[in-house]
């Protein structure tokens, strides 16, 4: 059990938080990096670096994750995340703009079907958080911004393929919709008889958990779909109270909970951090599900870890956990029918 004793600070801002609604959350994101470097009492020395490669891919932060940082820590797990810094703008060999081939995998506008009875459904190019290693960073959103006439090709796609069993929301950040779009989209997929799961995959429950609404519990867990959610956490600091309450409402819900992490140099690359988001994980219904090899997209060479190191890792976890809080590690090789276990 994770041991977590809130500063009062934290209580008061939680407090603060509490009587926000998500989409006020998305209306006042951090995106200069010199609020961002104030807010956390950072040596502005960072800053010029910051700006310079926010310039290729911007500065995204929702505040309730920035809460969760340590001030005046440059090496915070979060922070690593979210800062730009000068090591995105070196030059590394087998880094590019599109490493999973995904520009060619699209049979339909928002539609990416790479894998038999599943495929993805790009319902949303935006995210709530800009994570710097991306392997979305240089996707080209704008050609998957639905429009209406695209949405009804989505979906006439996916009633046109009757090996397929599941849908997976996915983006961007799906649930950068609003529950009224969302809701809707559940009940076009719900009506399509070979279909039998709807699966969501978002970081948005992490980044800004009052997306948890009353309503989002009614349309993922309302059709005749069985629902499965695939959060986006890679480090036990993401998880706070509030957080933990969201999540706990969708498990109460009947929401199938798993989490996909990204295995990130410098952010948890260790046992015991890993671990210990096993263990938070866990703790607030949640079960581990892949721990991924870094995609190798431009930008984001310095978060990379070798697979030796990787599998060393994960042996060092299953050591310490019950197996079924040990993540699979999992690559993903352009042309592959499914992830690639390491
Ligand atoms: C990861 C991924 C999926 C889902 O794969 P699972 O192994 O079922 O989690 C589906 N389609 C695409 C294109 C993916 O990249
Ligand atoms: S939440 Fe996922 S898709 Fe969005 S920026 Fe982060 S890694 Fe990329």
């Amino acid at each position: 059990m994770i041991q977590h004793v809130p500063a009062a600070s934290e209580i008061i801002a939680r407090e603060e938080a509490s009587g926000r609604r998500w989409q006020d959350e998305m209306a006042d994101l951090v995106t200069d990096p010199a609020e961002l470097v104030r807010l956390l009492g950072l040596d502005p020395k960072q800053l010029p670096d910051a700006l310079r490669a926010a310039g290729g891919f911007a500065l995204r932060v929702p505040r309730p994750y920035l809460r969760r940082m340590r001030p005046g820590d440059p090496q915070d797990p979060l922070l690593l995340q979210v800062l730009p810094g000068a090591p995105e703008l070196e030059p590394a060999a087998g880094f590019s703009g599109d490493p999973l081939g995904e520009a060619h995998a699209n049979p339909v506008p928002g539609v990416v079907h790479k894998y038999r009875g599943r495929l993805l459904l790009i319902a949303a190019g935006q995210c709530a958080i800009n994570c710097r290693y991306c392997f979305r960073r240089e996707f080209p959103y704008g050609d998957n911004h639905l429009s209406r006439t695209q949405w009804q090709g989505a979906l006439e796609y996916i009633r046109g393929q009757d090996g397929l069993r599941e849908v997976i929301l996915s983006g961007g950040d799906p649930l950068v919709l609003n529950d009224r779009q969302l809701a809707r989209l559940a009940g076009e997929l719900a009506a399509v008889p070979h279909l039998d799961k709807l699966r969501v995959h978002t970081r948005l429950p992490v980044v800004a958990p009052s997306r948890i609404t009353d309503e989002l519990l009614a349309w993922l867990a309302g059709t005749r779909l069985k629902p499965v959610l695939v959060l986006h956490c890679n480090h036990a600091n993401e998880i706070d109270g509030e957080v933990r309450a969201g999540l706990q409402r969708l498990r109460a819900a009947g929401v199938t909970l798993l989490n996909q992490a990204v295995l990130l140099r410098g952010v948890n690359d260790s046992v015991a951090a890993l671990s210990a988001l096993g263990e938070a994980l866990f703790d607030s219904g949640v079960l581990p599900y892949y721990l991924h090899q870094l995609d190798r997209v431009r930008g984001a060479a310095h978060f990379e870890v070798d697979d030796e190191t990787a599998l060393e890792l994960v042996r060092g976890v299953r050591e310490q956990l019950p197996g079924y809080l040990v993540p699979r590690l999992v690559r993903e090789i352009p042309g592959e029918r499914s992830k690639t276990p390491l």
